[in-house]
């Protein structure tokens, strides 16, 4: 029988790898706990109103559905045993493998601050996109209803803790809401007065890119209204806010777009970590002493040639998955594996409409051009003509009206604060 190669996840990196793999002479497993994959860069359109759920994410099974030698599982892998080549799922179920390509991505950590999880949701998974969303609109439909003017004023008040791209996205995006999106909708409070505060603990925000592209955000962030505060530490978030060293800044609502820790599974392979808890893998992206064990994604630890860790970004995801499937065939013919190389091929953020920021090694530069350079992308690697042409639509109505039409509040009535996202 063909060897068996068993790839746990189907996000950038694991569903790339299970694409190299096709039609070639191997059985392939892709197992994943959701029945879709996920695009992460548009996600904080869904936590802001713009895209629905289904125009970012799309069924695993349909995408591989021209992979004959693929089957795609639905099911949670919880430990790898990698001394009896087997895969432990959450039912108690195994799956032996000959290969393992291990690409489970990476999630949002708290830096043991897990109490701050209810007051202050991450933006990760749709669901957390959803909560986000409620959290949103729910802040304005509470400030409408409030007569404390101390209160209306905390709950049109947003802070964000982390000035990564994600984090300075979802500021620009809610500056827009509040300035033109809402501007007309209500008659009680002005959504213009909403606070945007947006919070980074180190000396500035979005530190990957170059100080003249992060001063071209900074500028467009205070055009929408947002307050950035740079080199503050967030010391404690709680229901009502949250403080910054001895400042207190009351808030109704709290995202949380700092820190990122490696899924727990791969803590089970037995490997060295690095402190996020990713694996610090060989050169060719297999676990050290585990030929057959490959690790790729935001999951791997991989240094530049610079020493410099490489960024939880999606091509970096896609790349290595190609090269550790590239690995997996040509040790199928006896020869052996080669050094993974990143080829960087620019770093983007987006802050608003007509305003984004591009350093493609080559050539930097802001504004419209950064920001059409941006939507161009984004619709080229959606998955699926579908959703491609959904986004382009509904990009194309926000931009004209201004609109977000996905503004659904769903569960009105569940409690902010109780429960984790
Ligand atoms: C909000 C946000 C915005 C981003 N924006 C950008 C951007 O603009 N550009 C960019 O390049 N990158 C961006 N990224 C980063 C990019 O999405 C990640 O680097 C990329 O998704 C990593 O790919 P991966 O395959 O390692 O993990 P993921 O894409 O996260 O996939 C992991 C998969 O594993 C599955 N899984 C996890 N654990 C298990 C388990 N135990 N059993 C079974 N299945 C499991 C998950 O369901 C998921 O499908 C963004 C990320 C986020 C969260």
């Amino acid at each position: 029988m063909e060897p068996h190669v068993v790839v746990i996840g189907a996000g950038f990196g694991g569903l790339n790898a299970a694409k190299a793999l096709a039609r070639r002479p191997v059985r392939v497993t892709v197992l994943d706990r959701h029945n879709y994959h996920l695009f992460q860069p548009l996600l904080y359109q869904v936590a802001t109103a713009t895209l629905s759920p289904g125009d970012v994410a799309s069924p695993i099974r349909w995408i591989l559905r021209g992979a004959p030698n693929v089957r795609v599982l639905l099911g949670e892998a919880v430990s790898v045993d990698t001394a009896g080549r087997r895969v432990r799922l959450e039912d108690g179920s195994l799956l032996d493998y000959d290969f393992l390509i291990v690409a489970t991505g990476s999630s949002h950590t708290y830096f043991g601050n897990d109490q701050w999880a209810p007051c202050a949701p991450g933006l990760k998974t749709l669901e957390d996109a959803l909560e986000i969303r409620r959290r949103i609109l729910l802040a304005f439909e509470r400030a409408e209803r409030e007569t404390d003017q101390a209160r209306r004023q905390e709950l049109l008040t947003f802070v964000l803790v982390g000035g990564g791209p994600t984090g300075v996205e979802l500021a620009g995006t809610l500056g827009e809401i509040a300035r033109q999106t809402l501007r007309h909708e209500f008659r009680s409070i002005d959504p213009r007065r909403a606070r945007i505060v947006l919070v980074e603990a180190g000396p500035a925000i979005l530190p990957s890119f170059p100080r003249n592209l992060r001063e071209a955000a900074r500028t467009a962030l205070h055009r929408l209204g947002v307050d950035v505060r740079e080199g503050t530490a967030v010391t404690a978030i709680d229901q009502h806010g949250v403080t910054l060293g001895r400042e207190r800044l009351a808030a109704g609502t709290v995202l949380w777009t700092a820190g990122v820790t490696a899924s727990p599974l791969v803590r089970t392979l037995g490997a060295p970590l690095d402190r996020p808890g990713r694996v610090v893998v060989a050169p060719d992206l297999s676990v050290p002493g585990h030929p057959e064990v490959f690790v790729v994604g935001d999951a791997a630890a991989v240094l530049d040639r610079h020493g410099r860790p490489l960024p939880g970004v999606a091509p970096v995801a896609i790349q290595q998955a190609r090269h550790a499937a590239r690995t997996v065939l040509n040790r199928l013919r006896g020869r052996p594996g080669a050094a993974f190389v990143y080829r960087d091929k620019g770093n983007l953020a987006i802050i608003g409409r007509g305003a984004a920021i591009a350093d493609l090694g080559w050539i930097r530069f802001s504004g419209v051009f950064a920001w059409l350079f941006w939507l161009f992308l984004h619709i080229v690697e959606l998955i699926g003509f579908r959703s491609r042409l959904v986004v382009l639509v509904q990009w194309a109505v926000a931009y004209v009206t201004f609109q977000r039409s996905v503004r659904l509040i769903t569960n009105v009535g569940r409690s902010d604060r109780s429960e984790p996202s």
